[in-house]
């Protein structure tokens, strides 16, 4: 790695929490402690930086936490950071505990505020640390597979007793910003239907489609739900096919449990992965950047840029979030977008086509 005026960096995780955290803490220190670094922890996410409470972190510190779901760092929602006083305050402590740079690991709030204290001299590089796969600059965030695999177990599960039972059962899995957990797990579940903020969903037609194949002696029914349409609209889809189908159906919110548990190996992964290069981009001399996976391959991106495109892909973009972006870079963003969309319809298409 480069030669670098580099001698301490901190480390945090911030926002809500995901497995594989802990394996993407371990990496950055282990990393840095190779380079010749010190590391501190900062507890708490930016709450830990406004309070001044960090930990020296050498390498056996780290020792026994890449299997570990949550994070060793603990997380926050801080919102006094978030104001110019509390942001001096993170300031004037990191400067304090001679924090040269920061490693930030969470979702999109996390990268504005590493974006905030780049800006303000203290370089910041954010790795995408969110279950629910919503930064769109990346194909996968560290949590997602961990996540997915959580649901796909317990749903195997209920479709064990569904079948025996001839049931159905509604079932609400993560993703307040994005659909994936829902596409990816109702296509690899086999769900009868899948209700996602991203496309049209017909509650006629899964009707239709279980009556059909009630009749056709199809015994369990599997409808995944996102909590993005919110309690009302899941618990009322499974009251009305229950009532509609003349099967009996179920409700089930999976919640909190997607966070939790042992991180799959493509968290563990993913997570070593990401940590080494972050700390390799600050030792080169670079900030304001989100570690990305694109087609296989460990990259960066601008944290402007992420945002930006994550906007334009939720479909939250306004006239002013472009104003710094040449027409070029804008182009790009929309044809991006157009294709991370289309690979995204084709799961859900292909999960609606085969569910016969
Ligand atoms: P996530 O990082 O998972 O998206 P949040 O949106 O809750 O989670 O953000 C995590 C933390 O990042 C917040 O509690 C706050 O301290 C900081 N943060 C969020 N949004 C901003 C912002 N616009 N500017 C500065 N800091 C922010």
């Amino acid at each position: 790695m480069a030669d670098t005026k580099f001698k301490r960096i901190g480390v945090l995780t911030s926002g809500g929490d995901a497995p594989g955290m802990n394996a993407a803490i371990r990496s950055v220190v282990r990393t840095a402690v190779q380079s010749g670094l010190e590391v501190v922890g900062v507890v708490g996410g930016y709450r830990g930086l406004v309070d001044d409470d960090m930990k020296v972190l050498y390498a056996r510190d780290v020792s026994n936490i890449i299997n570990r779901g949550g994070t060793m760092l603990f997380t926050d929602r801080c919102d006094e950071f978030k104001e110019e006083s509390g942001l001096q305050k993170a300031i004037a402590n990191c400067k304090k505990n001679s924090i040269d740079g920061l490693v930030c690991i969470g979702g999109d709030g996390t990268f504005r505020g590493a974006q905030d204290l780049t800006r303000r001299g203290i370089p910041c590089i954010g790795v995408p640390g969110t279950i629910d796969n919503d930064i769109s600059a990346t194909d996968y965030t560290i949590g997602y597979d961990t996540a997915m695999n959580t649901v796909v177990d317990l749903v195997d599960k209920l479709r064990d007793t569904c079948e025996s039972h001839a049931r159905c059962n509604v079932v609400e899995v993560m993703g307040r910003n994005a659909g994936y957990i829902a596409i990816n797990t109702g296509l690899s579940t086999g769900a009868v239907g899948i209700a996602v903020e991203e496309f049209p969903f017909d509650a006629d037609a899964i009707i239709d489609k279980m009556k059909r194949l009630k009749k056709a002696k199809k015994r369990n029914f599997i409808v995944i739900v996102s909590e993005a349409f919110g309690a009302e609209f899941s618990e009322g889809l499974a009251k009305r096919i229950g009532a509609e189908t003349e099967i009996e159906t179920k409700f089930a919110r999976l919640a909190h449990v997607q966070r939790g548990g042992r991180p799959t190996l493509r968290d563990r992964e993913l997570a070593s992965l990401m940590g080494y290069k972050a700390v390799e981009l600050l030792l080169e001399g670079k900030s304001n950047l989100v570690v990305c996976i694109r087609n296989e391959e460990i990259c960066s991106t601008d944290i402007e840029y992420a945002l930006c495109y994550d906007k334009l892909c939720k479909g939250k973009i306004k006239a002013e979030d472009i104003k710094g972006f040449t027409d070029e870079q804008v182009a790009k963003m929309v044809a991006d977008a157009e294709i991370r969309r289309q690979r995204m319809y084709e799961s859900y298409k292909i999960a609606c086509e085969i569910s016969i």
